[in-house]
């Protein structure tokens, strides 16, 4: 795939070009060249996380091929144009973030551009992986084995008896709880939410309070 080819399936997920996609698909071909994988994969040895959702994890999933749904994509919100490439098979592990006077730089690199957004947008795409980036090798604070997990492990909620996936029980004494019943969640459920027919939606997916346990 040539990189402008990339950029292409990038914006088709996106609908427009713009220069996050770019920074993001620069990041993706350079994860591929330092950790000596052909991208974008088919296979799941790739697993990328990405440090915020936006524009650029589009030109990154477009170079990798590394998915959400094909769970070769994670996210881990720290709100960051940045991401790491862990090569499942060796563990080896690159970090690669934009280089902290990238944007500057662009002008430079895009001297006909009329303002920044296209010195950007272009200036991105022609420099160097030093001036544009910075990267390092980094280790993962958990095992990739438990990032990834098992096909088909399952385990039933306590509590709210909804099915959980991929490990992500966790347990208060020996009761096993969904990490939302475990808390704190990301959401709490109104009392008085109804369902459209006038059913009651149970009350069970309310967080627990772990004291309340034992
Ligand atoms: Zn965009
Ligand atoms: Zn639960």
């Amino acid at each position: 795939m040539t990189f402008d080819q990339i950029l292409t399936a990038s914006a088709a997920l996106h609908d427009h070009l713009c220069p996050r996609q770019v920074l993001g698909a620069r990041i993706g071909v350079l994860a591929g060249r330092i950790l000596a994988l052909d991208l974008p994969r088919e296979d799941k040895r790739l697993l990328t996380i990405v440090e915020s959702d936006g524009c650029a994890v589009d030109g990154i999933s477009a170079a990798t091929g590394c998915r959400i749904g094909k769970r070769t994509l994670r996210v881990e919100d720290y709100g960051k144009v940045a991401a790491t490439f862990v090569d499942t098979l060796t563990e080896r592990s690159i970090r690669i973030a934009p280089h902290p006077r990238a944007r500057e730089t662009a002008a430079i690199y895009a001297p006909e551009a009329t303002d920044r957004w296209h010195a950007q947008l272009l200036g991105y795409q022609r420099m160097p992986d030093e001036k544009l980036l910075v990267w390092r090798a980094v280790v993962l604070t958990a095992t990739v084995s438990s990032i990834v997990s098992q096909p088909g492990r399952r385990a039933i909620c306590q509590r709210c008896e909804e099915e959980i996936s991929n490990e992500r029980e966790v347990y208060l004494g020996s009761t096993l709880l969904c990490r939302a019943c475990a808390g704190p969640a990301y959401y709490r459920s109104l009392p008085d939410s109804g369902l459209p027919d006038g059913k009651r939606l149970s009350q069970s997916s309310d967080n627990l309070d772990p004291a309340h346990l034992h």
